[in-house]
Parts: structure tokens; sequence; C-alpha cells
């Protein structure tokens, strides 16, 4: 286990981190920290308003502080995490991907998508993933590094700062749902992903103020690090990647089953269901004649039958190269019945964003691809600098 752990740790040569940031903290260290720029511990108390519930950060409206701390304290608390390197929409602008680029040249993608009664962000929790499951795109390009909890939060600070700028008249204007489906592992980025849920679901000033059941943690089943996510009584909901009944396949598509096995993921699954009194969300991505044969949907039936369970079926997104694609609509559609003949909740995801290249990490992607073509641009240049 330990071992199994160390592999999906951050590549721990990676000299730089992030740069701190208010919502790496709690609100009790935010306030110790004032005494060392010399202010009263109330004033975290105003930074974190202007950060968490104004979405601002500007000094030159953070009128509420003394003129002579306040550009001190916005680079002291609240230095830039993210740029926005390209984005892109559809669906009519319902949804909207962003490749961010963070301090270190790390490409992270976070997705927006609004619906007529809630808004939902998609965030990222690490550059890139170590678990190497082959329909994924973020998968194929390995693990980068974990994000700080401040490099998650901030994606649905600025999510909502957007969403506060233009939204159409009779739409939310907040964001009312996190799901960490983006790029990456969670529970592999176990301590700033449970910090940044804290952030995330902390009541308005001190946190974002979203409701703890409207945030989904989505892993490919980590066993122990479910466990102790059960135990730290968060009350976000858990969101497994099955994507196969038996283990000889899934073996093959989550490669992390290796460790632990379906009935292991599972158990621990229930065990949260147990602890939260939530259904957790079984995600089964469906690949054309890869895991949506009849006999798996039976198969994945009996074993999810009668449990605190919700299937929610995904038709593949295929990954530029991908030797799969997804399954038929007609052979989603009677998977999808076949499940619910065992009297299970079941729904089939929306499409969203396929478009702009939707799949995970297909943004992040082309991003590397711009920097790898950057990074072949500035060799050039250093090699014609250095021939003169
Ligand atoms: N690592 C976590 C969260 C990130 S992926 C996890 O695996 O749960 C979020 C979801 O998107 C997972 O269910 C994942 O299996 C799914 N996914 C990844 N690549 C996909 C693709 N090409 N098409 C459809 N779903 C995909």
């Amino acid at each position: 286990m330990a071992g199994r752990e160390q592999s999906v740790a951050p590549r721990l040569g990676h000299a730089r981190r992030p740069p701190r940031h208010l919502a790496d903290l709690n609100p009790a260290q935010r306030r110790a920290l004032m005494s060392r720029f010399g202010e009263p511990p109330f004033r975290a108390d105003q930074l974190s308003r202007h950060y968490f519930a104004r979405r601002g950060g500007h000094p030159a409206v953070m009128t509420d502080l003394p003129a002579r701390s306040r550009e001190t304290l916005a680079a002291a608390m609240l230095p830039t995490l993210l740029t926005a390197e390209r984005q892109v929409s559809c669906d009519s602008g319902a949804t909207r991907k962003t490749l961010w680029r963070a301090f270190d040249g790390a490409y992270i993608e976070s997705v927006l998508m609004r619906y007529p009664d809630r808004v939902t962000v998609c965030v990222s929790s690490q550059a890139g993933c170590g678990m190497a499951c082959p329909f994924c795109a973020t998968g194929q390009a390995g693990l980068a590094r974990n994000l700080s909890t401040a490099e998650i939060v901030e994606q649905v600070v600025a999510a909502s700062r957007w969403l506060g700028a233009c939204h159409p008249p009779g739409w939310p204007a907040r964001v009312s749902n996190v799901v960490f489906m983006g790029m990456g592992e969670p529970l592999a980025n176990y301590r700033s992903v449970v910090a940044s849920v804290r952030r995330i679901t902390d009541p308005v000033p001190q946190g974002l103020g979203i409701s703890r059941r409207s945030v989904t943690v989505s892993t490919v089943g980590l066993v122990p690090a479910m466990t102790r996510l059960a135990a730290e009584n968060l009350g976000v909901t858990l969101a497994v990647s099955l994507h196969a009944p038996d283990d000889e396949l899934r073996d093959e598509l989550v490669p992390v089953n290796a460790r632990w096995k379906v009935a292991a993921v599972l158990d621990a699954a229930w065990a949260y269901a147990a602890s939260t009194g939530r259904r957790v969300s079984v995600e089964y991505v469906l690949i054309k004649d890869v895991n949506d044969q009849p006999w798996r949907a039976e198969m994945l039936g009996t074993l999810l039958a009668g449990r605190l369970a919700h299937v929610n079926l995904i038709p593949l997104n295929p990954t530029p190269g991908s030797r799969w694609t997804a399954s038929s609509p007609d052979v989603a559609a009677r998977f999808l019945r076949r499940l619910e003949s065992h009297g299970l909740p079941v729904t089939m995801r929306d499409t969203r964003g396929r478009e702009i290249g939707g799949a995970c990490g297909q943004l992040a992607a082309s991003g590397a691809d711009l920097a790898a073509s950057a990074a072949e641009r500035a060799a050039r240049g250093t090699g014609q600098a250095s021939a003169r």
C-alpha cells in the first residue's frame, strides 16, 4: 500500500512550489500570518471577504484596508496563480473550457457548465495524472505535479468571477456545483483536495459557501484514501470511476485495479455511502465492444443492486489516435435499461464540450503542444544567439 501511494505521489524533485495564497490557509492560519506584516488579525477577514465574497483581489478596490498596506497584503496573500492561456466555448456559450498556465508553466484545465437551474465547475486537482487509464487523454501524459489547495480553489473563484460579469438574464449568476472530474486523481493529492473542499464549502466570507452535497470528488478507487475521506465527515458526494464490473477488464481500463480490485473498491464505496447516507455515483464510460456487452450490464446490475448507488453512464469521448470509440446509442440505451431493471437509478451523461476537446486532458494536451513549440522556438533562438 505504501509502495502504491509512493508511486502516485508528485515528483518530489520539483523544486519550486506555487506561491502561497490566502486560499491555502484556514481562517486561523490567515489571522496568525497577519502579525508578520504588522497587521491586526482582522485584516485576514477583510482579505478573505475580498477573495471569497467579492471574488476580487485588486489592491485598488480594497478601500477598507489602509492604503499603505494594500499592495503588500495583496502581493503576499493574493498572488496571481493561474493565467488563462486559451478559452473555448460551445453549446451556445453554456459550456466554457479554460486552459490555465500555472506559475511554473504547467497546464491545467477547468470547465464551466451552465444549466437553467445550476452552474457546475469541473476542476483539475493535478497537472497531469499518474493513473494511466488508456482511454483518458490526461492519463497518457503522466503526472507533472500536484496542484496546491489555492490553485484548485482559484479555478472555482475564476469561474465565479467570470459568471458574475456575464450571465444571461434569468440564468444562475453563481456557481452551485463543483466536481473534481478535471485533470488528475483527486485522492492522490489528498491533503490539498480536502483543504480545497473546505475552502469551497466554508461559509462566506471564510470560504465560497457552496453546499457540501453539491461537491463531488471522483476517484479511480484508491481504497485507503476513500476510507480516510469517509472519516473526514466532509459530506461531499463520492464518485467512483468503475468502467468494468470484472477485474480482468478493469485491470486494463483502470491500471490501479492491479492494486485495488473491484470488490475492494465497491466495499470502500459502500462504507462511504453508509457514513454519509448519500448515494455514491458509479461512473461507467461506455466503450464500443469493450465494456458495453449485455452480460457486463447484467454483472454490473447484480453488483450494485440494493446499494446506495447511482450509475452515471458516459459515452466515451475518444481521444486523438485512440483505438476505441463510443458505444452506439442503441447499445448504450440497452445497457442503461438493463441496469434499471435491477432497480438502479441510472443517467446518461450529456456530451457537453465534445467539440471543444471536452475529453479529459485534451485541451491541456494541445496546450502542451503549444508549450513544446514555444520551447522549440526558444531553443532555436538560443542556438542562434550562441552562434553569434
Ligand atoms: N481521476 C478521477 C477524476 C478525473 S476523470 C477519476 O478517474 O474518477 C473524471 C471522469 O472522466 C472519470 O470518470 C473518467 O473515467 C472520465 N473520463 C476520462 N477520459 C474520458 C473520455 N475520453 N471519455 C469519457 N470520459 C472520460
